[in-house]
């Protein structure tokens, strides 16, 4: 071996040293699975002026880390959101109790423990408890081009 083929030689070593060395020990957090324990999820009052009612919310991961909207939300009965809508759609899934989803212009439908609802891109609606039942659901909403999941209305 001549020494422009020794240090060539050196130099693909050092690179796959390097390719393995950063894909075994990067902490990269996107390379990682995450788990927030129940016990680290922060619950708390929603945005006032978006929903009637004393609803909680539960978050789970920040939107722009995993790019989809992601929280449960639990309605006194009665209480239900503003009308609003999803750039990219949204979906639900009830985890307890009984509630009310409603598109403009349609009558409400009633939602169910385990029911899922899928609310595509830009219909407006609302959704929330029954008026003689609480309810909780899981919100999945992706974020568009600009970072938003919803857009609120009256
Ligand atoms: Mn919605």
């Amino acid at each position: 071996m001549n020494k422009t083929m020794k240090l060539a030689a050196a130099l693909a070593l050092a690179a796959i040293a390097g390719i393995f060395l950063w894909n075994t020990m990067c902490a990269c957090a996107a390379q990682e699975i995450r788990i927030i324990r129940e016990s680290e999820q922060k619950v708390g009052p929603v945005a006032p002026d978006n929903f009637t009612g004393a609803a909680t919310s539960r978050g789970y991961f920040p939107a722009k880390e995993i790019g989809v909207s992601t929280g449960e939300v639990t309605f006194p009965a009665g209480a239900r959101t503003a009308w609003h809508s999803h750039p990219r759609g949204q979906m639900l899934i009830v985890t307890s109790g009984r509630g009310l989803v409603r598109q403009w212009g349609e009558a409400p439908i009633e939602m169910n423990e385990g029911d899922a609802v899928w609310i595509p891109a830009n219909v407006k609606h609302w959704h929330g408890a029954a008026p003689d039942s609480a309810m909780s659901h899981i919100a999945m909403a992706p974020l568009d081009g600009e970072g938003r999941s919803s857009t609120w209305m009256e």
